[in-house]
């Protein structure tokens, strides 16, 4: 009897009025958990054109984050024989556990943000992921700290977080998330997908970026913790002046030897501007 219940709640669900909660239960639907950033990808033209973008090969490495209900997954996997995957909703991953075997699917049930990324052996990794949106910046500042394990990431975002982490100088967008990624990655604006293609719809456009990691091209920021402590200060105080904002690292002498304007603010400033005053600062603390 129990095996009946879905094609059961087929036929009676559409008598009954209900409610979209009841509907979900009796259809044993998943109910979408907003904590999660659960928005789902359902039109398949932008299925198909992430899977074009990231064009997966037999034997790749892949670790989706947040594979949902699948829609990635299961055209990944086709292609490349095998995935890793971490999911943080319980539901979703006993769903996943109970259509991919543990032989295709290696599936981490846990928070991407807690996720021991420098266990995972060797290099050459492919990242992918349809992220949740209120976790994106974070994660991302997580993955860039092992760029050296990476061949690529293919990531849809709100397109609002792609435009700044492709941002050039002196614009609104351009900030830390700008900086710190362009040290480390090439990154490329794909395409964007409209609200439309998900459920539930979210309210925002999202887009699809790659990002490819430098390695030995990565500029030389001289020490990587000096570099991130200067562009958080930085940015911290976007409005005030350099001279003000890094006042704690540097003196108006330090500003001339660099050849760096201590009038300047934040958003002047390209990564290799950066770069060079981490490398001064490491030079200086050296002398
Ligand atoms: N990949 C699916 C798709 O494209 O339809 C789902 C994308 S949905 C925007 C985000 C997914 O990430 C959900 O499955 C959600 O449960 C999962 N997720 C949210 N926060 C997470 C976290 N901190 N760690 C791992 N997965 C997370």
């Amino acid at each position: 009897m129990a095996s009946d219940a879905p094609d059961v709640a087929k036929e009676i669900v559409p008598l009954l009025r209900l409610t979209f909660l009841e509907c979900a239960a009796l259809e044993n639907r998943h109910i979408p958990r907003r904590r999660f950033g659960q928005n789902f990808l359902t039109d398949n033209h932008y299925i198909g054109r992430i899977i074009t973008a990231i064009a997966p090969d037999a034997g790749d490495k892949l670790l989706e984050i947040g594979p949902g209900l699948g829609a990635l997954t299961d055209k990944l996997m086709t292609k490349t024989g095998h995935l890793h995957a971490i999911e943080i909703d319980r539901d979703l991953a006993a769903r996943l556990r109970q259509r991919f075997p543990e032989t295709v699917l290696t599936l981490y049930e846990q928070d991407a943000l807690r996720f021991d990324f420098t266990a995972l052996a060797g290099g050459d990794w492919r990242v992918v992921g349809n992220l949740p949106y209120n976790i994106s910046s974070p994660l991302l500042f997580r993955l860039m700290e092992i760029a050296g394990k990476l061949r690529d990431i293919h990531v849809m975002l709100q397109k609002e977080v792609v435009m700044r982490m492709c941002a050039m100088p002196s614009g609104k967008e351009y900030g830390r998330l700008s900086v710190m990624l362009q040290a480390r990655f090439y990154i490329v604006k794909l395409f964007t997908v409209p609200p439309g293609a998900f459920s539930p719809v979210p309210k925002v456009d999202s887009a699809v970026v790659r990002l490819l990691p430098l390695h030995e091209k990565a500029p030389d920021v001289g020490d990587q913790k000096i570099f991130n402590q200067i562009v958080a200060a930085a940015f911290a105080q976007r409005r005030k002046t350099l001279r003000n904002a890094l006042a704690t690292f540097f003196r108006e002498e330090d500003f001339v030897a660099t050849g760096i304007d201590g009038r300047a603010r934040a958003e002047n400033l390209s990564v290799a501007d950066f770069s060079c005053l981490s490398r001064y600062l490491v030079y200086r603390q050296q002398r």
